[in-house]
């Protein structure tokens, strides 16, 4: 039976921070703020997978009082969620994201970063999809404050 999952993440943009998105560093001028990484991609694709087998949320699994996850790379998240599917017999299908942000483009990473959710999750990059679009100048993506993402997850489980 496919069980489907959603996730949702946003991350201020800050100076001082390093921009990691789907594990790819991209050189900005800014960074996304946050206890880890703050790879907001991860993070939602992380909770899709999470809430398609009805786990508690990354950030009860991760908590940011935690010092473990400080700066930590949010690829370990995702093989969490990987490995409590496995746990329970289930195979991801399918992870697809979109991502938010005014700037910089993100369209020449694209690539690559499927190729580390991919990694991460134990999939194909063929498995992986990522989309990214500005927000066209609207709202605090449009004004770059901050960066979104959102994820669904399919996921075949035994019952
Ligand atoms: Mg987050």
């Amino acid at each position: 039976m496919v069980h489907v999952g959603l996730g949702y993440d946003v991350h201020p943009l800050v100076e001082g921070r390093k921009l990691v998105l789907g594990g790819v560093e991209i050189p900005h001028s800014l960074g996304l703020e946050g206890h880890s990484d703050a790879d907001v991609l991860m993070h939602a694709i992380t909770d899709a997978l999470l809430g398609a087998v009805g786990e508690v949320d990354i950030g009860h699994l991760f908590p940011n009082t935690d010092p473990t996850w400080k700066n930590a790379p949010s690829r370990i998240f995702l093989e969490e969620a990987a490995r409590r599917i496995a746990a329970r017999g289930g195979r991801i299908v399918n992870v697809d994201a979109s991502l938010a942000a005014e700037r910089p483009k993100i369209f020449p990473h694209l690539a690559a970063m499927k190729v580390k959710v991919a990694e991460a999750l134990g999939l194909p990059p063929t498995k992986v999809g990522i989309k990214a679009t500005t927000n066209e100048r609207l709202g605090f993506i449009g004004r770059e404050e901050g960066i979104a993402a959102w994820a669904v997850a399919a996921v075949d489980l035994p019952e």
